[in-house]
């Protein structure tokens, strides 16, 4: 087994076929043996009970889920109620979030950041759950300047954080940037990588300009002139990708959390392509 952190996340499906697919899906990267599977909530219209469902089968599957949860346009007594369900459930670690509200909402509801999440979910169930975070190597697209987002980070953690999850980035360097100004800050918590396969270029383009997420130049040259020859971006993807974890890797990061979109290949490619740095898929 690698000794590197890896974990897996999907969304909920929104279909009964799409909710089989998944199932598929899970089964084969179960092989892999990663730490955790951790489930969205909210993006993209998911529902709560989509995101439930989904991190009940794969605990009682037997393996670690991680359900997302979202704070805002919602009640102290929901949060109580989904993170009590979790337990009860035996469900031992979440994502915590702030989340995001189309504009057309006015009411916030009763949390305004995650960091409040992250104290409320400690202050009602202790130690129960493993809490990880959402960091932003890029910067949060809605953070005043890198500095102030390295505060709210840096007070989200102190709240009760386990470890964070970067939103995905393809320079490293803003990457080694961060973790080092989050230390100089006295924060010693792990700052796992998220890292984004490449499968087609359209859709990364759109969601990465949502998120903040920087596509440098030179790639999108790249995967732009491919037009529509989609083996072609999934060989270039791979070999970039292959090679950002390697060298974040290499920097000293304490492994990924791979953002699987539900499928199963571009995973697998990028963790067999990993091998020689430390991951190994079981034999089973
Ligand atoms: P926060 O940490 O609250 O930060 C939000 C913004 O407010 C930042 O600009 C920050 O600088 C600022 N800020 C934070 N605290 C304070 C404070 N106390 N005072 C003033 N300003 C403050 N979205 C979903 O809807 N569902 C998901 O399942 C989901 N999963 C995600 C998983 C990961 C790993 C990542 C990286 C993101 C995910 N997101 C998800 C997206 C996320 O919800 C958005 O990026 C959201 O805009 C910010 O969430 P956050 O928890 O990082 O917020």
């Amino acid at each position: 087994m690698s000794s590197h952190h890896f974990s897996i996340e999907f969304f909920p499906p929104k279909t009964p076929e799409a909710f089989e697919r998944l199932r598929e899906t899970r089964a084969r990267l179960y092989r892999l043996s990663p730490e955790y599977f951790s489930v969205t909530l909210g993006a993209g219209g998911t529902t709560r009970e989509g995101t439930q469902d989904v991190a009940v089968e794969i605990h009682q599957e037997g393996r670690q889920s991680a359900p997302h949860i979202t704070c805002i346009g919602t009640s102290r007594a929901t949060i109580r109620e989904r993170i009590m369900a979790y337990k009860s459930l035996g469900i031992k670690r979440l994502v915590a979030l702030r989340g995001d509200l189309p504009s057309s909402y006015g009411v916030l509801g009763e949390f305004r950041y995650a960091n409040e999440l992250v104290e409320f979910v400690r202050a009602e169930t202790g130690d129960w759950f493993s809490i990880d975070v959402a960091a932003y190597p890029e910067m949060h697209p809605q953070a005043k300047s890198p500095q102030d987002d390295l505060e709210n980070f840096v007070r989200k953690v102190k709240a009760g954080a386990d470890a964070a999850i970067t939103q995905y980035f393809y320079n490293p360097d803003a990457y080694f940037r961060f973790v080092e100004a989050v230390r100089k800050a006295g924060v010693e918590t792990p700052i796992i990588a998220g890292v984004m396969p490449i499968t087609n270029y359209a859709s990364l383009a759109r969601f990465s300009d949502a998120c903040g997420a920087e596509i440098p130049r030179w790639m999108r040259l790249r995967l732009e002139s491919y037009g529509e020859d989609l083996a072609s971006i999934r060989e270039f993807g791979l070999d970039v990708v292959t090679a950002l974890c390697e060298r974040l890797l290499e920097g000293g990061a304490p492994g990924f959390h791979f953002y699987s979109l539900n499928q199963a290949a571009p995973v697998e490619a990028l963790y067999e392509r990993l091998g020689p740095a430390g991951y190994r898929p079981d034999s089973g």
